[in-house]
């Protein structure tokens, strides 16, 4: 069954800090996406997170509906059905949802995985994000233990915000330039107010200067050191052991070195949209393009079937967008590290 169960997926999260590489986790909107998602982990050999925003869910339910929890209820329902016959595990993650948004989004998402549990069924979605990054740290570490009670209950896992990813995602506008950088002390209540939860797994997405978007080489100022100097910090408190698995959220654009010099501070979780959504979209402009007087009925004629077929080009961009999510794998040292194979030997 891959997708991974609470156990797999704490074991994933294990393995990956240990062995200092990530899992991307890549935002999906539709059946398309997340499949083409699931043959890029397939080809690589290498588990992975496919997640969904609450605007990507509200668009899987159609324009109509515009209902978040069912566009990630049914997308998720997909990757379970599909994932069974992959030969990797995969997790299913909602991403960004702000303390506003947790009763239209999150709740309700927690609710149909009791309600599985309950019936003895798997649970729908791995992990949830709060990012409770535009509040004061102690009102979003307030709501973080709630959730994370709950989620702990529910063998979910949580993943929190502290500081302000830059740019934008989802109509999420990041803050000031000082909320960039995630300061040691922060990093250092986060700890100590989640790990009053024994044995409750959460990951944090600490910023580092990243920015959600994409910009021109050299307008995002990574800082990396600032995570280690966080980690640091948080093994001088609490003892020797003690880290965070962290996230790197924004990082589209990033230079491949900063990106691996993450990954030693303890990233197990690369965010990835911006990336996948432009490899999805760039061979379906050449198809247009190409095939200009196919894909329209020009002056009277009929157009060329074959070339207006939505699947002639929506399977272009589930191919690219798979051969991204393998580039992801290869720049996150994840090629072949699945546990699926070592679970069946
Ligand atoms: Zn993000």
């Amino acid at each position: 069954m891959p997708v991974a169960d609470y156990k797999t997926y704490c074991r994933m999260i294990d393995h990956a800090l240990e062995k200092r590489f990530a899992y991307p986790a890549i935002n999906v909107t539709s059946l398309t996406t997340a499949n083409g998602v699931l043959k890029g982990l397939a080809e690589s050999k290498s588990d992975g997170i496919i997640q969904i925003s609450t605007g990507g869910a509200a668009f899987a339910s159609g324009l109509y509906l515009k209902d978040m929890p069912l566009g990630a209820i049914s997308v998720a329902e997909h990757v379970h059905r599909a994932a069974n016959h992959y030969p990797i595990y995969v997790a299913l993650h909602t991403d960004h949802c702000q303390a506003k948004m947790l009763d239209h989004y999150v709740a309700p998402l927690i609710e149909e995985t009791e309600r599985r549990r309950a019936a003895g069924e798997p649970n729908l979605f791995n992990s949830h994000m709060f990012d409770g990054s535009d509040l004061p740290l102690k009102e979003n570490l307030d709501i973080a233990v709630q959730l994370l009670d709950r989620c702990h209950k529910n063998e979910l896992i949580l993943e929190v915000e502290a500081g302000v990813v830059g740019g934008t995602e989802d109509g999420i506008k990041g803050g000031g330039e000082e909320k960039l950088y995630t300061t040691p002390e922060d990093m250092l209540e986060v700890y100590r107010r989640l790990g009053e939860l024994k044995g409750a797994r959460y990951l944090l997405a600490a910023t580092f200067g990243n920015v959600h978007g994409v910009y021109r080489p050299g307008q995002v100022k990574l800082k990396p050191s600032i995570l280690k100097a966080g980690q640091e910090a948080v093994e001088k408190a609490f003892g020797k052991g003690a880290r965070f698995a962290l996230v790197f959220h924004g990082g589209s654009g990033s230079a491949l070195e900063e990106i691996r010099e993450a990954l030693d501070y303890g990233v197990i979780k690369m965010n990835i949209d911006t990336d996948t959504q432009y490899a999805f979209t760039r061979p379906i402009v050449d198809h247009m393009m190409k095939n200009y007087e196919g894909v329209l009925k020009i002056e009277g004629d009929v157009g060329n079937k074959e070339k207006y077929d939505p699947r002639s080009y929506m399977k272009l961009g589930e191919a690219a967008l798979a051969e991204r999510v393998k580039q992801a794998v290869t720049d996150l040292r994840g090629v072949g590290t699945t546990l699926f194979g070592s679970d069946n030997k």
